[in-house]
């Protein structure tokens, strides 16, 4: 009781003050900085562990901000849900990856994927008046099976919204869902039928300790029987070793994402990378 008596004057420390000053200017800086030019798509190969094949990327954004230099997604990423300005950097990160995607499934590969990821922020703004993904896809002459939407747990807990209509109409016009993160939300078993999910990605946390005969490699083993029992497919991310790809393709993993076998880099190193396998 004493410490939470003491907590509640911690809203006035110069640290939260100079906090919150920081996350003002950030929101100025990236409203400019999309008008700017200031940001960029890199892409992270997802590798078919059983094949070896790379047919699918992560569209991951960057920030070169003119002062701070390369600034984080995960410390930008929040402020832009927060101030909602994630719903024009979304939309412009898709763009880009639609554009990308149409050049690589006439270069790399017929099927080429790339995932998009896409905030609750996102889901819940009334874009009733906006040409809507799929239409934008349509208009390149793609299938929607040529991008997949990346989600958080949280979303599918998300009642009384529109998001269970968000991701039919995604469903209906072909765009694969990807649920990631896994493991570390609070969805249940019910929500994984509820929706139409296509992957499960596991997340990074699981991998990360992965060693033979621990509690990870049985969790690991756990989601990917039950994924497969429901007709999806399992993507492990964070992959950083060879031991770790050798359990999860042991434990019948589809996809691998990681260091081990790329960072997110760059289209044309992205190509050059493909081409060189
Ligand atoms: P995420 O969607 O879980 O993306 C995977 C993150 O793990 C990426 O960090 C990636 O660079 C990193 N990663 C990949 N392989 C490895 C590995 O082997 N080891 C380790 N330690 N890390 C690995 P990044 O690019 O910094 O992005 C962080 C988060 O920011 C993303 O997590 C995602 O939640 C968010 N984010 C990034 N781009 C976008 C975007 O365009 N839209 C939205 N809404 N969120 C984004
Ligand atoms: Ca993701
Ligand atoms: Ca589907
Ligand atoms: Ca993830």
């Amino acid at each position: 009781a004493k410490g939470a008596g003491r907590n509640r004057f911690s809203f006035f420390t110069p640290a939260l003050q100079e906090a919150a000053q920081t996350r003002v200017r950030l929101t100025h800086d990236l409203r400019s900085g999309l008008a700017e030019q200031q940001f960029k798509v890199v892409y992270q190969p997802i590798v078919n562990l059983q094949t070896g094949a790379v047919h699918k990327a992560e569209a991951l954004i960057r920030w070169h901000h003119p002062k701070l230099g390369l600034v984080s997604p995960a410390s930008f990423i929040p402020i832009a849900e927060s101030s909602g300005l994630i719903v024009d950097i979304g939309e412009w990160v898709f763009q880009q990856a639609a554009s990308q995607v149409l050049q690589w499934r006439q270069r790399l590969h017929p099927d080429f994927q790339i995932s998009v990821n896409k905030s609750p922020v996102q889901f819940h703004h009334d874009d009733s008046h906006k040409a809507t993904w799929a239409d934008h896809l349509n208009a390149l002459g793609l299938p929607g099976s040529s991008i997949v939407v990346e989600i958080t747990e949280g979303l599918l807990l998300d009642t009384g919204t529109r998001v269970g209509d968000h991701l039919l109409e995604l469903g209906d016009a072909g765009i694969q869902v990807s649920l990631d993160d896994f493991g570390t939300g609070y969805s249940s078993l019910s929500y994984l039928q509820k929706f139409d999910i296509d992957f499960i990605k596991i997340d990074q946390s699981f991998v990360k300790h992965l060693i033979p005969a621990s509690t990870d490699l049985a969790l690991c083993k756990a989601i990917i029987v039950m994924a497969h029992a429901l007709g999806m497919k399992v993507i492990a991310e964070g992959v950083e070793t060879a031991l770790q790809r050798d359990l999860l393709i042991e434990a019948g993993c589809d996809y691998g994402q990681g260091y081990l076998f790329a960072r997110p880099m760059a289209a044309e190193d992205l190509e050059l990378y493909i081409q060189s396998r």
